[in-house]
């Protein structure tokens, strides 16, 4: 594999600047697989996962395959350089021409995310009252508030929160038995179990949980078998004393089409909801993921990041992903400057550019501006200019002539053929479409 991905980088170094190479590819490391279909190229950190994922994924599958002449699962994942030995971290998987294998979960946390837990979790005004209920509840599971329903706006920790109780209880009594399910999950296991007539495992499965948590309990609304399944889930586990937590993002009342019984039953324990934060619990909470990723990040960066208007934390997660990552990338030391820059694309820029298509494509896939705009036939550049003319006539309102304009001054019957081409190619390659829906979120600044 070592030869593998040397052989490579010498290909994209007639493909990418010398600059990009130094600054994002020499740092990866492949790692021995024991599957020879699986490539695994360590990188430093996450938010170089996320980039490396976001602009160079393609790029470097079409290296790789060349050089090896088949088509390789790439995995990138995060790894803390030089000690290259043993991965203990979850790693985050992009996924090329294969499917994952699903993992098998192990018997007692059924589902639950290891990442999420109390001690990474910021309290502020805004969710002491939600923290504390929950801490309160993974600490004696069943005899406290039950159920404990948590409830507030996408982005503000409830899912964070409710992985929380059941890696604290799984924690300190190991035997217990925890199982965090999504609302759809808990649906699509259903209607499979119905098909393959299996629902007695399915019920067992649930019904014997110590701790139940469900999380996106809106999704209940108008579901009327799954409803009356969890009915069930519900009144036997809560009849033996065992804890159910649920999270959503309305309060039982307010959910559209959820029957009675089960809003009354909803009611019953506690209600708990998390405001959106003010700006000091959002700077602790960027200050802690910097610091979790090994981000250099300045208590003033932080509150420059936090003094914007989103309240939605994933959001301010992105913000910090793009600030390091922008960092890395020019070299810069992370300033509020640099923040500013760096927010100002991302909070301003409400309508898409064929300018900023243009930017977006040559970053990802490693051409320069003048080889787009020029007539050059060669694969390599004619696709990703394919790309952009698609994108730009789906994503802008420009006129044909005017993108063929922006493209070094081609002709709008180019730009038809372009887009023709790609629309063709999404709809027979699953890969590419998803590729191209990540350059759309990139481009938009929402991924
Ligand atoms: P929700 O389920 O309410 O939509 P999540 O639990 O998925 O929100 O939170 C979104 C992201 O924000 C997650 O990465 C989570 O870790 C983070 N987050 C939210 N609140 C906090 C907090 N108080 N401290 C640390 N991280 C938080
Ligand atoms: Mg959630």
């Amino acid at each position: 594999m070592k030869s593998l991905w040397e052989n490579s980088l010498r290909l994209l170094s007639e493909r990418l600047d010398k600059k990009e190479i130094n600054r994002w590819l020499l740092p990866l490391i492949p790692l021995d697989d024991d599957d020879p279909s699986i490539l695994t190229l360590a990188a430093p950190n996450k938010f170089f996962v996320k980039w490396i994922n976001d602009y160079y994924l393609s790029t470097l599958i079409s290296a790789i395959e060349e050089v090896s002449g088949r088509p390789l699962f790439i995995k990138i994942i995060c790894k803390n350089i030089p000690s290259q030995i043993k991965i203990t971290e979850p790693p985050a998987v992009s996924l090329t021409h294969k499917k994952a294998e699903p993992v098998p979960l192990p018997p007692n946390n059924l589902g639950l995310n290891d990442k999420y837990v109390f001690t990474n979790f910021v309290v502020g005004d805004s969710n002491r009252f939600a923290h504390a209920a929950a801490f309160g509840v993974s600490n004696l599971p069943g005899k406290t508030y039950n159920p404990l329903f948590i409830h507030s706006p996408a982005g503000l920790g409830k899912t964070h929160l409710i992985n929380a109780i059941g890696n604290h209880v799984v924690s300190i009594h190991p035997d217990t038995k925890v199982s965090y399910v999504s609302c759809e999950n808990f649906t699509n296991q259903m209607i499979k179990a119905i098909s393959e007539k299996s629902m007695e495992s399915f019920r067992k499965l649930y019904r014997n949980t110590d701790v139940l948590l469900i999380d996106d309990v809106q999704f209940l609304g108008d579901k009327e078998s799954t409803q009356e399944e969890f009915f069930y889930t519900f009144n036997t586990l809560y009849d033996q004393n065992r804890q159910i937590v649920l999270a959503s993002d309305k309060k039982p009342k307010d959910i559209p089409g959820l029957e009675d019984r089960l809003r009354s039953r909803f009611e019953w324990g506690l209600i708990a909801d998390i405001q959106p934060p003010d700006v000091e619990t959002k700077a602790a909470i960027i200050s802690r993921k910097a610091h979790d990723e090994g981000i250099d990040l300045s208590e003033g960066v932080a509150y420059r990041l936090a003094s914007t208007e989103d309240s939605n934390i994933r959001v301010l997660e992105g913000y910090l992903v793009r600030v390091a990552a922008y960092s890395s990338m020019t070299g810069q030391p992370i300033t509020i400057n640099l923040a500013n820059h760096v927010l100002q694309d991302a909070l301003y820029k409400k309508e898409v550019t064929v300018d900023d298509i243009i930017k977006t494509v040559v970053l990802r896939f490693g051409i320069s501006l003048t080889d787009l705009k020029s007539s050059k036939k060669n694969k390599s550049i004619a696709e990703p200019r394919q790309i952009a003319m698609y994108l730009a006539r789906k994503m802008t309102d420009e006129p044909l002539i005017r993108i063929g304009e922006k493209f070094g001054g081609k002709d709008h019957s180019t730009v038809v053929h372009a887009v023709k081409k790609i629309k063709s190619r999404m709809e027979n390659d699953f890969h590419f479409r998803r590729d191209l829906d990540q350059l759309e979120k990139n481009i938009r600044g929402v991924d």
